[in-house]
């Protein structure tokens, strides 16, 4: 049995330096964490241990220090498949991000799969990274993207999806939980009717990998792609999990060293999952720092965590319901921790600026989803999203800031 710990916020931002610190001369407070997370005190001394005391190239070194590098980027490649509950270790496959993740499945899997007249079915509101890397391989196989509509609220219109589905569909790729707005979306539903007609499903976890229990089994998606900044983690980490048959099927992404069995000018043959995809030297260290975070996350519990910042989004929600002239953007029940609102005489940019003053960090803008800003017909939105290690008092600190900004700016 996993031993209970309370959930003691001021004891776990002990364990995230970079809280000490001042903006502006204000006390931090960092609200983007959708786009990227703090990283935990293990997390940073794991990448100084491993440079000061075995850093050396994997898989292929017949020293010692090579041992030891190999088994701790091997432990977290277990340690990454416990996480997401994936069968088999080989189908947790290193990638630098889930944008990385995105492509080599698009092209290789594309590659494979995909002839002229194909479908792919996107949502509209997908990040940038899991729609430009299908339209890449789209155009070059001839296959057609269609899109599912979505309500004003920012929910995908499931009857739009499933009249969508046909016997073209080859590919449903969407979002877990969306960036701009913090919506989950109903996946199940979704995996399940493009099972039907024999699509493959790409589940893009990037938002949903850090506040959701993942059980890629249960899912039974093909794909589930994440990255390793947003789940406390190292930047220039990524997951890209397949099913084995499936990615046993797919021909390589990159060609070069480590991803071969033998080369010769005659023939190549290529290394087994998940070596296949993953040529050159990978990002040891980060990969390695990324196991710690991982276990931050698995310390705490996703559940508590969960329950922390739901109270924070709550909270956060209600208060700027109040305010005059602000309007939230997809205020639904089911929604990872994240809040993005326009307000009235108040571009984002401005306002992000302003609460900068005050040392807070918010994200503004498109949030790398331009196609959803153009659905809601706005230029964008100030978003706060939620760690484990934020508090009320930082959320009075945002409202206090917040209200002042406001005033400036109309
Ligand atoms: N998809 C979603 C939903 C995201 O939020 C992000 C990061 N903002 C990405 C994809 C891309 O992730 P990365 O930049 O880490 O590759």
């Amino acid at each position: 049995m996993p031993k209970f710990v309370p959930y003691d916020v001021q004891v776990i931002r002990q364990r995230f330096p970079i809280l000490n610190r001042k903006v502006k001369g204000k006390d931090l407070v960092y609200f983007d964490n959708a786009a990227t997370a703090q990283k935990p005190i293990e997390v940073i001394e794991a990448l100084s241990h491993y440079y000061s005391t075995y850093n050396a190239n994997i898989h292929r070194g017949l020293h010692t220090l090579a041992d030891e590098a190999t088994a701790a980027f091997e432990e977290t490649r277990n340690a990454v498949k416990e996480f997401i509950g994936a069968a088999h270790v080989e189908e947790i496959i290193f990638t630098k991000g889930t944008t990385e993740s995105i492509n080599l499945i698009a092209s290789s899997w594309g590659e494979a799969f995909l002839s002229k007249g194909d479908e792919i079915i996107l949502s509209s509101l997908e990040h940038h990274a899991n729609i430009v890397p299908w339209q890449m391989i789209a155009e070059k196989k001839g296959a057609v993207i269609k899109v599912i509509p979505m309500n004003d609220e920012g929910q995908m219109d499931m009857n739009g999806f499933h009249a969508l589905l046909s016997e073209k569909t080859k590919m449903v790729a969407v979002v877990h939980a969306s960036n701009a707005l913090g919506i989950i979306h109903p996946v199940e539903e979704i995996i399940r009717a493009a099972h039907e007609r024999g699509a493959a499903v790409l589940i893009d976890g990037a938002q949903s990998s850090v506040h959701l229990d993942i059980d890629v089994r249960e899912m039974d998606c093909d794909f589930y792609v994440f990255s390793g900044h947003k789940v406390y983690g190292p930047t220039g980490t990524g997951i890209a999990y397949g099913k084995k048959q499936i990615l046993e099927s797919m021909p390589p992404f990159l060609g070069g060293g480590e991803m071969i069995k033998e080369v010769s000018f005659e023939k190549t043959t290529y290394n087994d999952l998940p070596f296949k995809f993953e040529a050159g030297t990978p990002n040891i260290a980060d990969v390695i720092a990324l196991r710690p975070a991982l276990e931050f996350i698995n310390q705490l519990g996703k559940f508590a965590i969960r329950e922390h910042e739901n109270a924070l989004l709550i909270e956060i929600t209600a208060r700027l319901q109040q305010v005059e002239g602000v309007r939230i953007i997809g205020a639904v029940d089911h929604k990872v921790p994240v809040v993005s609102f326009v307000a009235d005489g108040a571009h984002p940019q401005d306002l992000a600026y302003l609460l900068d003053n005050n040392g807070i960090a918010v994200r503004t803008g498109h949030h790398c989803a331009q196609p959803l800003m153009k659905r809601l017909g706005i230029v964008g939105t100030t978003r706060v999203s939620f760690a484990a290690y934020n508090t009320l008092q930082e959320v009075d600190a945002f409202m206090v800031a917040l209200e002042k900004s406001l005033k400036m700016l109309r």
